[in-house]
């Protein structure tokens, strides 16, 4: 390696680093995979552009003085929008954008001539559709690139590589030891990545910098990558990266258990369906001892109170209520925290009236009240064995499972 040119260890801390984040790009690769789309670098992810998300995560590292974004000269409406999703704090650090050119190496020529009035000692080139590199990686590439002029992070390959001719045959197995898949962002000494543009080959098939300074017979170094730090380019990287970014689910069990006796009257209500029955049940509400508990099995999955807490039997607006309203109440308060039904499960205890027939009907609403898949929803019945007050047909009781999952708080 060449000796050091660079600031040495102990002025680190005032080193001028600019970082040059390259958003031009159309993203016609995702493009052919299906449908026009915008560039990937304005997708949104988990609700943040990509971009915005880019910038944030090389503004947290506190080693880059100044950030340029090179991008599309039709983006600037896009671009004013990413900057509003960028919190102040991090927003002075960020110098206005340049429009970039045709190609990804005019783009990166475009940033680094914008720089030229003020050079910065080292300069950092990223991809725009990288969101997931890290402090801790910018970091390594820095203290590399202070040491050698030019770093690249790379990450070893874990497929066996072939190169291959222009008829898909193979003409070579490099070693895979000896391969490393490269990432950004490259750091560089500025002068440097300057020399490395101004020979500026025709066709200007370069990838990535580092190829650049490469044909200039420089020493580039290799630090470690980082696996999670992926280019966004297929419709399959998105979908990872959203699952990624979707906030970690925890699944909560809660129970419930109600109880009516009978009284006068020709039918009861049970899981929101009305079965005629040779008496009725005594009750503030419809008495569906099924959906209430059921309710309270949502309310406890919430650890949310119970369904006296919720709707007191002391307000008249109750009296008679149907109790469809209170399972669907509940339901509700699950979505409300971001939180999701997986299953409703209930078991019905009484000698009279049997479900069978009707378990069909009391599913599906069920599932319409909770709003859920009739799959989700389960009915069950049992007789006590003419035991205890069900078997003596003194009253209905119904047992409940609600299986839920709520955002870990
Ligand atoms: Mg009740």
């Amino acid at each position: 390696m060449t000796a050091s040119v660079f600031p040495s260890p102990a002025k680190r801390a005032e080193t001028d680093i600019a970082a040059i984040v390259v958003a031009a790009g159309r993203g016609t690769r995702m493009a052919h995979a299906g449908a026009p789309m915008a560039a990937k670098q304005y997708r949104l992810l988990a609700d943040r552009s990509v971009l915005a998300r880019t910038l944030g995560a090389m503004l947290a590292s506190p080693l880059i003085t100044r950030l340029i974004v090179v991008i599309g000269a039709e983006d600037m409406v896009q671009y004013e929008a990413v900057l509003a999703e960028i919190v102040p704090g991090l927003r002075n650090r960020l110098l206005p954008p340049v429009i970039g050119g045709t190609t990804r190496q005019a783009s990166v020529r475009a940033g680094l001539d914008a720089l030229a009035s003020a050079p910065p000692e080292l300069v950092l080139v990223h991809d725009a559709a990288r969101p997931f590199v890290t402090p801790e990686l910018i970091e390594r590439v820095v203290a590399a690139t202070r040491d050698h002029g030019a770093a690249i992070p790379g990450v070893p390959v874990t497929d066996t590589i072939k190169q291959v001719d222009a008829q898909d045959c193979v003409v070579a197995t490099p070693d895979r030891a000896r391969l490393r898949a490269v990432q950004t962002p490259q750091g560089f000494a500025y002068p440097l990545l300057v020399a490395a543009h101004a020979g500026d080959q025709p066709g200007e098939t370069a990838t990535d910098d580092a190829a650049l300074v490469e044909a200039l017979g420089m020493p580039v170094v290799v630090v470690m990558g980082d696996s999670m730090n992926i280019k966004l380019t297929t419709q399959a990287d998105f979908d990872a990266a959203e699952q990624r970014l979707s906030p970690a689910l925890i699944t909560r069990i809660g129970q419930g258990y109600d109880v009516h006796a009978f009284g006068p009257g020709n039918q009861v209500w049970l899981g929101g369906v009305r079965i005629a029955h040779d008496n009725g049940v005594i009750a503030h509400s419809d008495g569906d001892v099924i959906l209430h508990a059921l309710t309270d099995a949502v309310l406890g999955a919430l650890a949310d109170g119970d369904i006296g807490t919720h709707f007191p039997p002391s307000e008249p607006q109750w009296r008679g209520a149907s109790s469809d309203q209170f399972l669907s109440y509940a339901c509700e308060r699950v979505r409300a925290r971001g939180g999701v039904i997986d299953h409703l499960d209930s078991t019905l205890i009484s000698e009279s009236p049997r479900i069978g027939p009707h378990r069909e009907a009391i599913v599906a609403r069920i599932a319409q009240i909770a709003g859920l898949k009739a799959s989700a929803v389960s009915i069950k019945a049992t007789t006590s064995e003419k035991l205890g007050f069900t078997g003596r047909r003194e009253g209905l009781a119904a047992m409940a499972i609600a299986t839920i999952r709520l955002p870990a708080s």
